[in-house]
């Protein structure tokens, strides 16, 4: 993650779609004016890149661009909305696997907002690349559609470690996991779990978990309290919206995707279509994105330059349109007033800043065996209007003797056959759960036979093996399930 300082760094830089070019001019502007030796690669992005055909919306160059260079400038994206091109902004973290979205958020001096005074100060780290975000999603029946939500000891090691490697580089005290593991054991549960492994190696920080529904209560009540936020991708979207919100809005929020090779700097707002080409975007975010890029590339000394110049530019009450106050200026004219201001210190001082050192963990360093596998069961997926009891009975008569028995069936997890009291509403989505006659041995062609049955009478559209590791279930039990 570390560059060497005085050297000449190559930046790839993509202006981006509707405000990007006015933001990043901006930026690059005062990059220019801080000295800093940088040597800039102009890629293409975005609506042009769709206009071209290019329906990923990174052509080729670019991504040999950013393979080159490893740290990229970039400018908001527009994504075509409906059918057509993908998200270019998703494709370029996907490609390049940057795991880590860094959203600080911290009081700016002259940015009004309901929390201005209390001294918040906190870095909400974000796993970018799994979770519901992996895009697997399915129409099970034609009403009932499915996302899997998919998270894995190896994105969550590296997660964890980039929020406590962080907390460490910033000189921050406290990491802060939050999740929703108290309801998701398996896959919250093992971020938490996996958290709580690579914490060992940072015996400096105090470390704990909170629940993410608690986590959002208090970081409204008391958001001064946080230094470090780590979290899965969902909840890490909404929380570090939240944490912007905190602190003056979109207008103000910068953000990194950090992987082990790439880097991208970005404003967290997007195109802004309706104040595109007017000279009126605020280019705070994607200032703050470059500092946060010269302090990736170890350039600390120009980071803090850039930084209090911005800083003392909004104590100067300096501000465009989206901040409330009188007389706003446009983006140039704000980024000018930053340049004039290069030299000068703030009275908020500039965090301490170290090199980012994220060890970098692979596969191998996670992946563990159970000494033991016993496979004892199927979940198979059904699309029906019956009763659950009706159900039952076609299932009992189709398996006649093969080597499976009904032991329950749910829906939408919560179990329905043996009724456990009450029945809740149900939608034409059954999971049947098969317990296997632990006398035969095991074989996928009884699974297959066990799937005919099962299709001889419904539609099935999903199963699921299940199994006992180390003698312990890898599966949840169902709602109401004894
Ligand atoms: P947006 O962030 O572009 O705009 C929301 C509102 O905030 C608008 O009123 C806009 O004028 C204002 N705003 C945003 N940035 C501002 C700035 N720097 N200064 C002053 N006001 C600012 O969100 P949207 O309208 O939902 O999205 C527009 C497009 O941007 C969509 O195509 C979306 O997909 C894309 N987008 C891209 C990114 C990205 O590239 N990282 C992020 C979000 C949205």
């Amino acid at each position: 993650m570390t560059h060497p300082s005085a050297n000449c760094h190559s930046v790839t830089v993509l202006e981006g779609d509707g405000v990007g070019p006015e933001v990043v001019g901006a930026a690059l502007m005062l990059m220019d004016v801080i000295g800093v030796s940088l040597k800039y690669e102009f890629a293409e992005a975005g609506a042009r890149a769709f206009e071209r055909g290019i329906v990923s919306g990174v052509p080729r160059e670019t991504l040999d661009s950013i393979q080159r260079t490893q740290v990229v400038l970039k400018g908001p994206l527009a994504t075509p909305i409906g059918e057509g091109g993908k998200s270019a902004n998703v494709t370029l973290r996907k490609m390049f696997e940057t795991f880590a979205n860094v959203r600080p958020a911290r009081e700016l001096p002259g940015i009004a907002s309901p929390f201005a005074g209390r001294g918040v100060d906190l870095v909400v780290v974000r796993e970018n690349v799994e979770d519901l975000y992996a895009g697997i999603e399915h129409m099970q029946t034609p009403n009932v559609a499915q996302c899997l939500k998919l998270v894995t000891k190896l994105g969550s090691q590296r997660i964890a470690h980039a929020g406590l490697a962080l907390a460490t580089a910033e000189d921050r005290s406290r990491v802060t996991v939050a999740t929703k593991a108290n309801i998701m054991k398996m896959t919250e549960g093992m971020f938490k779990r996996q958290f709580e492994i690579a914490a060992r190696d940072y015996p400096n920080l105090e470390t704990d978990h909170m629940l993410i529904d608690n986590c959002a209560h208090q970081m409204v009540m008391h958001p001064e309290q946080f230094d470090v936020i780590v979290t899965t991708n969902m909840n890490g979207d909404i929380l570090s919206d939240l944490a912007s919100g905190l602190v003056g809005g979109l207008g103000v929020a910068p953000s990194a995707n950090l992987g082990y090779d790439v880097a991208m700097f970005e404003a967290v707002h997007g195109t802004a279509p309706d104040i595109a080409g007017h000279d009126k975007a605020n280019p705070t975010a994607m200032i703050l994105s470059a500092v946060m890029l010269l302090r990736h590339l170890s350039e600390f000394t120009a980071a803090q330059k850039l930084e209090q110049a911005l800083f003392v530019t909004l104590e100067q009450g300096v501000r465009t349109a989206d901040v409330p106050g009188p007389l706003p200026r446009g983006t140039r004219a704000f980024a000018e007033a930053v340049a004039a201001n290069i030299g000068t210190t703030s009275s908020v001082p500039t965090r301490n800043h170290q090199d980012l050192k994220m060890p970098n963990i692979c596969q191998e360093d996670v992946q563990q065996m159970p000494g033991s596998r016993a496979k004892v069961g199927v979940d198979v997926f059904i699309e029906t209007n019956e009763s659950p009891d009706r159900i039952a009975e076609r299932l009992h008569a189709a398996l006649a003797t093969a080597p499976f028995a009904l032991e329950m069936i749910s829906n939408r997890g919560t179990q329905v056959w043996p009724e456990p009291g009450t029945l809740p509403t149900c939608v034409d989505h059954y999971r049947c759960r098969f317990a296997y006659d632990e006398s035969s041995p095991w074989s996928d062609h009884a699974v297959i036979d066990l799937l005919a049955r099962v299709g001889s009478v419904y539609r099935w559209m999903h199963v699921e093996k299940l199994e006992e590791h180390d003698g312990a279930a890898t599966f949840t039990r169902a709602q109401g399930q004894n």
